[in-house]
């Protein structure tokens, strides 16, 4: 594979059509660096990667999107986010044993899917519901790409161990109601195998599918592990837990060591720096014994 951890965009010429298609194997692999998920844990976390880059790459957003699953099931937790430079990091979580069902709807139990959208400018926040409606991942996304965008959408996504492969298909506006390049752009997509989107170019699938089709392929994007952990947001991630807790940990162990769960770094707060943590804010034991 030659342009992996790259998005394409593409749109077919002569129809209201447009595509994007993504490989990702380093940053994927990066990604299970800490994690040793089992089969379809990692099968899901790396198609809601590859679709997150999709989707980043389709909505309109200066900024972040994170796609969180949570539920009452096996897996607990996915979360995914994706910035609009395709900066992209993602973890799962999950209880042992998995159940004999590993069908998403199942693993996910009574939960949810949210995409939250945050614009960096203007601080915006907007969060939309999906709806599990579908057996995958590929469905749920469609159908919420459809109703947010009112277009219609099609999703492919394919994820093994070593790489991840995406294909977005869009229609826009505008097309002729006896125009059949929908359907007959939408049913080459549909044989496209999971090895082909694991192991083939870009440019080898799209001519493999529409080589018959006039699409016009732009350069790519390059899709990169970014993990936005700072020693800042654990220290007021620390801050959430009482002066006393801490001075406790710090007794029994030394120091607090908090590990990022998506890039596996540690950030070490010995005595001193957990001192001036709470002085800061005013919480140090002496004050908060005078009230
Ligand atoms: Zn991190």
């Amino acid at each position: 594979m030659n342009d992996k951890d790259k998005i394409y965009r593409f749109l077919f010429d002569n129809a209201n059509i447009r595509g994007e298609i993504t490989s990702i194997s380093d940053v994927w692999q990066q990604m299970q660096t800490n994690h040793h998920y089992p089969e379809p844990i990692r099968r899901y976390l790396g198609e809601v990667v590859a679709a997150s880059v999709l989707l980043s790459a389709t909505l309109k957003f200066e900024g972040s999107m994170t796609i969180q699953a949570s539920g009452d099931g096996a897996l607990t937790l996915l979360v995914i986010e994706c910035r609009n430079d395709f900066g992209v990091r993602g973890v799962a979580k999950y209880q042992e044993p998995l159940p004999e069902d590993t069908d998403i709807k199942s693993l996910l139990g009574d939960g949810n899917l949210i995409i939250t959208i945050e614009q960096a400018k203007t601080q915006e926040r907007y969060q939309g519901i999906v709806a599990l409606e579908g057996n995958s991942i590929a469905d749920f996304l469609e159908g919420y790409l459809e109703r947010s965008e009112q277009l219609e959408t099609r999703i492919f996504l394919a994820a093994d161990e070593l790489a991840l492969g995406g294909l977005l298909l869009q229609q826009l506006p505008g097309q002729n109601e006896d125009d059949d390049s929908w359907e007959r752009v939408t049913h080459l997509a549909s044989t496209i195998k999971n090895e082909e989107l694991l192991q083939l170019d870009a440019q080898e699938i799209l001519h493999r599918l529409y080589h018959e089709e006039e699409v016009r392929l732009f350069d790519p994007e390059s899709v990169y592990f970014k993990c936005s952990c700072s020693r800042e947001k654990v220290t007021n991630m620390l801050r959430s837990i009482s002066h006393q807790e801490a001075s406790a940990i710090i007794k029994e162990q030394g120091n607090i060591s908090v590990d990022c769960e998506f890039c596996g770094k540690t950030y070490q707060f010995d005595a001193v720096d957990i001192g001036s943590i709470y002085s800061e804010h005013g919480h140090t034991v002496d004050q908060s014994t005078k009230h």
